[in-house]
């Protein structure tokens, strides 16, 4: 039976979670245990024995990536239909369905940044501040609102709290009340009220929450140790009265206390609800003994109250690998250029180079890294998937596929006459197996075409007999799901973006004083914190793990910096040398203004070529969300009375 089979995939306490099929169940256990894995497989295990129905299952996962893994897996498990979203992206999309029936009026327009608005309400207030203090109350105001703190609530809350103030906090909870009250005026919404409006419209509609929890009826919660009041005011305003709720977590990769997430939810589970089952996880099946015993070592010299209610050892399942290399160099230009000349070294080896990441603690860091990848010739996703099937050139070359399978070009129907009719329509669009020289529009024209090639090869090896057709079905499967294939390359992500994810080689880079710790945390708190990012870093890797800093910025500069303090008592005596200077000084491919990540502008100003996007671009891209948004305006542009989003699919709501 199928459902058996879901279940043959697990070890036993993993396997006590999927079957467990009602709530609720709450999964405390260390990175790489499977906790994603065990969820998965329960909700498979749930729908394919027809406990639960598909589309009455709402799963909830931090980003677009995880989302898109977790309906993909589940389609490979033979259950597809399950809703799997962010918080923002679900919030949004239930908002935008009641919005003509129970609100009414112009829809708000949403701002994806508060900078503007802050800038303005600062303004009003009398008050002249610099752009980084605008952006620092820009972050207060996100974390007052999601904790819940009104602005009159404001200063007593910092008081507790012992945030560290961009500014006096009588002026900061000014300019927070002024900000409310412009969003108010001009019908604007930011993310925050987004979700604070959904929970608000299920409150006060009992019709709207009624028809919400029967559309919903099980709940699973990925990555729970990050989940901030506000979610966790929606999600119970989702639940209502049950408890059919499985979250899962890991209190040591808690790193978005920044903007008020909170483990204690997690840590606190079996008091809300007091017949949970518990399970703990401590096989690691994804890292190799040597980096358990890293990633080990790292949290056990953790401080902090979660750190000492729960060390969740990991127990390392997999074989031996290499030890973790550490590297010192004197600047980091050196860093950079043999972290790429170790890459390419792997890929000659045998890596493929989508199984590799350099992951760093803020953006800024990742330009280095991208010239020394691009010089040593080391294919590498310059920004992520996001949007993929939006990208003209895919749009082109899935409308030259659907032409092709039309046209029956796919004469063949064995694996290799796939991927070379792929090949070929690709090619008419402008690919070719060698990637182009340099950064820039092309080059990430090239890695999206790559990408479809390398889908190809990738269903070719699953399913021989695949041909044209099956091919364009999946591509237009995944469109709809806006699930993208993994682009060809070394990944560059920051530490927060790598979350929930793993390569079988990872570069932990720049880790010095100042940048890992972030030289604005100072509270111990915020320390541990930092602490627990270089823990998640650690953990993403399978097999090869490097991790490396730099005594300098630049060649011959005279600031000396400082190895990361949470490497004191781990790296080993004797450490790879430095490697000779060589030209590098020389090497620096010329380039035009580096574009914004987000919205491709070129960047003019230092700070926001600093942070390697405009300042009013959003800090983090969630594919899925910018999606809904771009639904939303659509529909406010169109006045769209109903849009018909696939969210709700069922009667009820029709
Ligand atoms: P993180 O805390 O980083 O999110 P996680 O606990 O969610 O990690 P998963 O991503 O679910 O862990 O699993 C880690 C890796 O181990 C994956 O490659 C997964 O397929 C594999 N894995 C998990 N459980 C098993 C198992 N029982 N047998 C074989 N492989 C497993
Ligand atoms: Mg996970």
């Amino acid at each position: 039976m199928q459902a058996e089979r879901v279940l043959a995939g697990l070890d036993p306490e993993q396997r006590a979670v999927a079957e467990a099929v009602q709530g609720p169940v709450c999964v405390l256990a260390g990175a790489g245990t499977g906790k994603t894995r065990a969820i998965t497989h329960r909700i498979a295990y749930a729908t394919l024995t027809g406990v639960v129905a598909p589309q009455r299952v709402l799963a909830v996962t931090f980003t677009t990536r995880a989302a898109g893994e977790l309906r993909a897996r589940l389609r490979q498990l033979g259950a597809p239909g399950v809703q799997a979203r962010t918080f923002h992206a679900a919030a949004l999309r239930q908002l935008s369905y009641f919005w003509p029936r129970v609100v009414g009026g112009e829809p708000p327009k949403i701002i994806e940044s508060k900078i503007g608005l802050v800038a303005d309400a600062a303004r009003a207030c009398r008050l002249a501040f610099g752009r980084t203090e605008l952006r620092d109350i820009a972050g207060e105001i996100e974390w007052a609102k999601v904790t819940q703190h009104r602005p009159e609530d404001y200063a007593g809350a910092v008081a507790t709290a012992s945030r560290k103030m961009p500014a006096d906090v009588v002026d900061v909870a000014r300019v927070y009340a002024m900000y409310e009250q412009l969003r108010r005026e001009r019908n604007l919404l930011d993310f925050e009220g987004m979700l604070e409006l959904t929970a608000a419209v299920l409150t006060e509609h009992r019709e709207v929450a009624a028809q919400v929890r029967e559309q919903y009826r099980h709940f699973v919660v990925d990555e729970f140790q990050d989940v901030n009041p506000l979610q966790k005011l929606l999600l119970d305003t989702w639940l209502g009265d049950r408890d059919d709720l499985c979250v899962v977590g890991d209190p040591n990769q808690t790193i978005y206390s920044f903007t008020g997430a909170s483990p204690s939810y997690l840590l606190d589970f079996t008091r809300e609800h007091p017949d949970a089952k518990v399970v703990k996880l401590v096989r690691d099946y994804r890292s190799s003994p040597q980096v358990v015993r890293l990633a080990n070592g790292v949290i056990g010299l953790a401080r902090g109250e979660a750190a000492r209610r729960h060390r969740l050892e990991l127990v390392a399942q997999r074989p031996d690998g290499p030890d973790p290399v550490f590297s010192e160099y004197d600047d980091e230009i050196a860093e950079a250029d043999d972290v790429a000349r170790r890459a390419r070294k792997l890929v000659e080896e045998g890596v493929p180079a989508r199984r590799i990441a350099v992951l760093f603690r803020i953006n800024a860091q990742s330009e280095t890294f991208e010239s020394a990848l691009a010089a040593a010739g080391v294919p590498y996703v310059l920004r992520g998937a996001e949007r993929f099937f939006e990208r003209p050139e895919v749009r082109e070359a899935v409308i030259r596929l659907r032409g092709a399978a039309r046209a029956g070009a796919d004469a063949e129907t064995d694996g290799t006459g796939l991927i070379a009719t792929v090949r070929h329509v690709l090619s008419g669009a402008g690919f070719s197996d060698r990637p182009p020289e340099g950064s820039g529009a092309v080059r990430s024209r090239w890695e999206s075409l790559a990408a479809l090639a390398q889908l190809a090869e990738d269903i070719a090896a699953d399913d021989p007999r695949a041909g044209l057709p099956e091919f364009v079905a999946e591509l237009e499967e995944r469109a709809a799901a806006q699930h993208a294939p993994p682009l060809e390359g070394v990944t560059l992500a920051s530490l927060h973006a790598a979350k929930g994810l793993e390569w079988d080689a990872v570069f932990l880079v720049g880790l010095v004083e100042g940048t890992l710790p972030i030289i604005y945390a100072e509270t111990p708190e915020q320390v541990e914190e930092e602490r627990r990012l270089l823990y998640v870093g650690i953990t993403r890797a399978r097999e090869h793990l490097s991790l490396s800093w730099a005594l300098s910025r630049s060649p011959g500069g005279s600031r000396r910096r400082r190895p990361s303090r949470f490497l004191d008592g781990l790296t080993p005596g004797t450490m790879t040398p430095t490697p000779a200077r060589a030209d590098r000084a020389k090497r620096r491919p010329a380039k035009g203004p580096q574009p914004c990540r987000v919205c491709e502008r070129p960047l003019t100003a230092p700070i926001e070529r600093k942070l390697g996007r405009c300042e009013d671009c959003p800090a983090e891209l969630n594919e899925e969300l910018l999606l809904a948004l771009k639904d939303w305006r659509g529909r406010v542009a169109a006045d769209q009375k109903i849009p018909a989003y696939v969210v709700f699919t069922d009667a009820t709501l029709q």
